[in-house]
Formats: C-alpha cells, structure tokens, sequence
C-alpha cells in the first residue's frame, strides 16, 4: 500500500514537472482497457501529455480539479456517464474543450453531446490521423478564444485586453507592455502554478532554456508586484517558493 501511494506521488510530480516543458495535456476518458492504452500510447508519441481515466467518477474529479488543455471524452462509462460529466463541468463554468469520442453514432447522440457543451465528436472506430487532426483543431481554437475574452479580473484587479487599461480597486495601474502581457498570463492561470519555465516559452517566447531569464523575469515580476500590491493588504501576486508564481486572491 505504501508503495503504491509512493508511486501515485511519483506519477503526480512527473506529470506536474512535465506542464513545464510546453506540452499540451490531455484528459482521456475511456473505460475500455485496449483503447485507453492505444490512445495512451498515440497520443505520448505525438508528444501530448496524457492523463488517463477510467470510471466516471475520477473524469469528473479530474476534470473538475485539474487544467487540462482537451478532455478526450467517452460517453458510456461506468458511474457517472459521460454526457453527465461534460453537463456539470459545463454549468460549473469549465470552458475546457471537450471531444467527445464514443461507439454511439445515432444523430441523436451527436446532436446531445454537442448541446451539453462538446466541442466536436468521432465516432469510433475513427482513424488515429483523424483523431490527432481534430485535437489539433480544438486545440488551436481553445488558444484563439483564450484572445477574444476581453476582460480578466482578479478580486478588485481588472485587466481589459483590448484597450489594455489595467486599474485595481478603480484606480488605474501604468504598465509597461511586458509588465501587461505578464499580469495578463498569471490572471489567466490565476489560482494555478505559473513556473519560471512558462513565462519564458509563453511571455518571453523563448523555446530554449536560458538561466539568464530567472533573473529577468524576477524583476519583471518585482516590479509588477510594487504596482499591483503595494497598496493593498490583500496582495495578488504570489510566490511559490522554488517554482514559480501564482496569482490569487489570498494573503501571503
Ligand atoms: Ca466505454
């Protein structure tokens, strides 16, 4: 038991370490042991990084706990079924792109599946090149959309992605384009792990690791801090200590 509680750790730090490297992560919902480990399998070579479920149950934990760029989505399922899981990760506000991949092919289903909030639909048994076209489709279209929602507010922090007017408390905050595209990617994450390795891929757009860039990023993030926080008791950007920074609403 010890030890299998100790591996489960292990397979929780691995997949935590591995968001840092820029893959994307994907959900699998499939109850069926070949096609969960075929899927498994296809999808680890195309350089995605899955995470399997099998009951309905631990789908929905998952899904309700965890980010995930796609959720690969099975409607028969023991437990809770598919379409009930896609229905309240939908009413609780998760916009996480859902694919829906089932045996069920009657217009019906698809028509149900689409109106409980997924995003598209395969009916298996579908080819591995359709399946990889699709979750690159939504994939691209989850970053489109992440550009179009114009506001992103954090307790009294509100930050317009259009005009790219920032204010706190309705007092207007002066950033520099860094400082704003920074805030704009921890308000994005807020409440998760933001690392050092994140902000230099996603804001600083750098593919390699350069050591350098902590030290960069340190200061960008200092600087934003004495804007954003100084002010206030309740302070907005935190560290996490060794890993990187997170956004949230919470004292220190
Ligand atoms: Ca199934």
């Amino acid at each position: 038991m010890q030890m299998q509680n100790s591996m489960i750790d292990f397979l929780r730090l691995a997949q935590k370490e591995t968001i840092f490297v820029g893959k994307n992560r994907l959900l699998v919902v499939e109850d069926e042991p070949k096609v969960a480990q075929a899927l498994m399998e296809g999808l680890t070579s195309e350089g995605y990084l899955v995470v399997l479920a099998a009951t309905g149950e631990d789908a929905f934990f998952r899904a309700n706990s965890e980010h995930f760029d796609l959720i690969l989505l099975d409607l028969m399922l023991p437990g809770r079924s598919g379409l009930e899981i896609l229905s309240t990760l939908r009413k609780n506000g998760k916009k996480t792109p859902v694919l829906i991949l089932t045996a069920r092919d009657t217009l019906d289903d698809r028509i149900q599946g689409l109106d409980t909030g997924a995003d598209d639909y395969l009916v298996k048994p579908f080819a591995f090149p359709e399946l990889l076209a699709r979750i690159r489709a939504l994939l691209r279209r989850g970053t489109a959309k992440d550009t179009v929602e114009v506001k992103r507010t954090l307790a009294d922090l509100e930050l317009d992605i259009v005009t790219r007017i920032v204010s706190r408390g309705g007092k207007s905050l002066e950033l520099t384009l860094k400082e704003f595209d920074l805030l704009e990617y921890l308000l994005r994450y807020q409440g998760q792990l933001v690392s050092r390795e994140m902000l230099a891929r996603d804001v600083w757009k750098e593919t390699h690791r350069i050591t350098s860039l902590d030290n960069v990023i340190d200061v960008h993030i200092a600087r934003l801090r004495k804007k954003v926080d100084q002010d206030f008791s309740n302070k907005l950007i935190h560290t996490v200590r060794g890993v990187g920074f997170m956004a949230k609403d919470e004292p220190s």
